[in-house]
């Protein structure tokens, strides 16, 4: 029960020497005469305690509290005292049975703890004490004339007393800290969420960056499949068909051989036989058109050539066409800018010297001039390149248009000789003689021959387009390199597949030209799209996976202190609910308390505790009887806040009730019952009072000594006094005493004898 068990008192203010306190008893009473320094051993137990207000101690600096010296006794560097505490009930967290504290300051100011012999810091201290409710308010140690400090202090204030008191201030403390972790909880929340929105826009464009890189590769994927797909049925067409027209080819060929030496024959044969005027029209006529026909077969050749010529560049131009209009951002290399940029510079310099207006407009224009000329050389070079090109396109469009002309020509000249052949051919047929047997002969081979020619004509014509296409489809290969790497040319070895099946050669060579015209027409498509997009970069890929993962980091922070928030602020609100409830029926006992020690005291009448809501002062605008608007300051409930504590008071037999109509007596009988009811409630290890009972008249300090047994039987009390009915009722008592060396001395004293020591 009993756990103040001692107090060593060293150095500390008037006590220059060692001096030590038993408390053995429930009751320790401390007499002496004024200024002896039995205050001094109550301020000992705050100091020890931790408490950190020299103020409280009646000092101003920690040397204060040091012997400070006399002409006898020099001044000492240090003052320390040392409580032992009982913990065989471990009522305190420490494997002892007993709990020494000692706490030293030196002239310095500095502080010193230790607990049970081991240096420790102010807030083990704290923490051990604050197990038994031995909070830093000292709510259990009443200093001298600070009794009625609970009826003066303000409602707040009161309650924060009695919350300690009551031992809430742990929830106080707990949610304190709550609310402090809260705050900077808020505030890294904050913090985090700045970081993100700083990087926010950079994330943004890097991810616009990387979607495009990733269209870009997905294109070029399905261009190199769309290439190889192209290529390996343009390569497999153009071979099959060339094979066919080559072998399709010879048989004519071969025939044409034949009729022609046939023909030689033949007309050898007409020629040897007797001359005859039909005959020679004959061979000249023969003659003529072979001629023709001979002209009018290489025309055609030329013009076939020239055709894939004008196609080719037509096709390029068209393609560069389409590339500059994408390029409309022109690069300009950064040498010319920084050439031009300094140029404009000088020039302005220049200008900037003179004051003269004519100079200096014609500076301007001249800036103006080299700006101009500057962005006409620029574009210049790209207009070049395609007008080359154009002009070629031009000319050959021009010999074309020659060729078709003379082409027109020879079939003029051929169908002139076709017709005078045919005439000769009829004259002579008209006779049908017999021995027209040669001509017949020269008639059949000539038609022939003819058709054999047309065949042949048919035939190289489309072979000369498959080398139009052969010629185009190399230099789509060499594209499809530089575009997409050497692998565009293993395209033989892709599989081309349509509806889930794979697609035969047989299936390629005979399909409609026009669908893979299509495909080309694709092709062309995707790759502007994809120089549109450009191409891969792996340092914006790396620079967004960086970003990426911080922003996520940070993503990940934000969540962890939401949730830390909802979790304090829900610990906040248990807090809370839990200090209200404890609070509300711990005021309610303590009223009941206070009421009946009250009732004792006085003998009759009433006391209570009320629990407000403080009154905040609120500004209002009104109208006042002019019509003018004033402001008006009201008072109302701030329903927000803690409620504080309201004293009532009601005297036996006196009609006024309240704090202020009490006499000095009253006002210290009203606040010892209240403190008495406090200590009732959740009564504290030990209590000293410091001459609270100063004040009371001989019938009110007996009822003070029996609230004072009544009081003792929970908690161990320690009483500085000068009254002899409070001394009576104590077990141990100690006398302070204070020679012409100003060093307070303790001694114990017997009942009898103390009433003398304490005058
Ligand atoms: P009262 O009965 O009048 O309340 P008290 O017995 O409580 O008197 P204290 O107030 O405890 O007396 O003691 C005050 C005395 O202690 C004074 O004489 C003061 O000079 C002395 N004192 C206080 N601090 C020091 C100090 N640092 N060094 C020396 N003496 C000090």
């Amino acid at each position: 029960m009993m756990h103040l068990k001692h107090l060593s008192i060293s150095g500390f203010k008037s006590f220059a020497k060692k001096s030590e306190l038993e408390f053995s008893s429930p009751i320790t009473a401390i007499v002496g005469p004024n200024g002896s320094g039995k205050s001094n051993v109550a301020e000992a137990f705050r100091f020890v305690l931790g408490e950190q207000s020299i103020k409280s101690m009646r000092g101003k600096r920690g040397e204060d509290l040091i012997w400070g010296g006399t002409d006898q006794v020099a001044r000492g560097n240090r003052a320390s005292v040392t409580v032992t505490l009982a913990n065989g009930e471990r009522t305190f967290p420490v494997d002892f049975d007993e709990v020494i504290i000692e706490r030293t300051v030196h002239r310095d100011g500095q502080n010193e703890y230790s607990i049970n012999g081991s240096k420790v810091r102010l807030k083990d201290v704290q923490e051990v004490l604050a197990a038994a409710n031995i909070g830093p308010t000292g709510h259990h140690i009443i200093s001298q004339g600070e009794a009625d400090r609970i009826l003066t202090a303000g409602q707040r204030e009161r309650r924060e007393m009695i919350e300690d008191a009551l031992g809430l201030k742990v929830y106080q403390f707990k949610k304190g800290e709550a609310e402090k972790k809260l705050k900077k909880t808020k505030e890294n929340i904050e913090r985090v969420a700045s970081l993100r929105r700083e990087v926010a826009p950079h994330l943004k464009f890097l991810e616009k960056q990387v979607k495009k890189i990733e269209r870009s590769v997905e294109l070029r994927e399905q261009l190199t499949q769309f290439y190889a797909e192209y290529l390996r049925r343009e390569d497999v067409y153009i071979a099959h068909h060339h094979d066919r027209l080559t072998a399709e080819r010879k048989e004519p060929a071969k025939l044409l051989e034949q009729l022609k030496e046939q023909l030689i024959a033949a007309k050898d044969t007409l020629a040897k036989a007797e001359k005859d005027e039909k005959r020679e029209a004959l061979v000249a006529a023969e003659n003529a058109l072979s001629t023709a026909r001979a002209s009018k077969s290489d025309l055609v050749r030329q013009a076939g050539q020239l055709e894939g010529q004008i196609d080719f560049l037509v096709r390029r131009i068209e393609a560069e066409k389409v590339r500059n209009k994408q390029q409309s951002e022109h690069p300009i290399p950064y040498k010319d800018v920084a050439e031009i940029s300094s140029r404009i510079e000088r020039e302005v310099e220049k200008a900037l010297k003179s004051d003269d207006a004519t100079t200096l407009k014609r500076s301007l224009s001249d800036i103006v001039h080299t700006i101009k000329k500057f962005l006409a050389r620029a574009t210049e070079q790209d207009i070049h390149t395609t007008a080359e090109e154009e002009r070629e396109l031009e000319k050959l469009q021009t010999e074309k248009k020659k060729t078709d002309e003379q082409l027109t020509k020879a079939e003029e000249t051929e169908k002139e000789a076709q017709q005078k052949y045919d005439a000769v051919r009829e004259a002579i047929e008209a006779e049908a003689s017999e021995s027209r047997a040669a001509e017949r002969e020269v008639f059949r081979i000539v038609s022939e021959e003819r058709e054999c020619e047309s065949t042949l004509a048919r035939i190289d014509n489309e072979l000369q387009g498959l080398e139009r296409d052969r010629n185009e489809f190399k230099r789509e290969l060499q594209e499809a390199v530089a575009l997409i790497g050497r692998g565009a040319a293993e395209y033989f070895k892709v599989a081309v597949v349509a509806d889930g099946a794979e697609v035969g050669p047989e299936t390629m060579v005979s399909e409609d030209r026009e669908q893979q015209r299509g495909r080309r027409r694709e092709l062309e498509r995707m790759k502007v799209r994809l120089e549109e997009l450009g191409g891969a970069n792996d340092d914006v890929l790396k620079e967004y996976k960086d970003v990426k993962e911080r922003d996520e980091f940070l993503v990940r922070e934000i969540t962890d202190l939401e949730e830390s928030v909802a979790k304090l602020e829900a610990l906040i609100k248990e807090l809370n609910d839990q200090l209200n409830e404890q609070f509300t029926s711990g005021i309610d006992k303590i009223a009941s308390e206070f009421n009946r020690f009250f009732v004792l005291m006085f003998g009759g009448g009433s006391a209570d505790l009320l629990r407000v809501k403080p009154k905040v002062k609120k500004k209002t605008e009104q109208e006042d009887e002019l019509g003018e608007t004033v402001e008006v300051e009201t008072e109302e409930e701030d329903e927000e806040a803690q409620e504080g504590i309201e004293i009532d008071v009601k005297l036996p037999n006196k009609r006024v009730r309240g704090l202020d109509m009490l006499s000095g007596g009253e006002r210290a009988l009203t606040s010892i019952a209240l403190i008495f009811a406090m200590s009732q409630v959740n009564p504290p290890l030990f209590v000293i009072l410091d001459e609270t009972d100063a004040a009371l008249d001989e019938a009110n300090s007996r009822r003070y000594g029996d609230m004072i047994e009544a009081l003792a039987k929970n908690s161990q009390l320690i009483l500085i006094t000068h009254n002899r009915e409070t001394m009576s009722r104590a077990g141990i008592l100690y006398g302070v005493t204070m020679a012409g060396d100003g060093v307070s001395k303790l001694l114990s004293v017997k009942l009898e004898d103390a009433v003398a020591v304490a005058k």
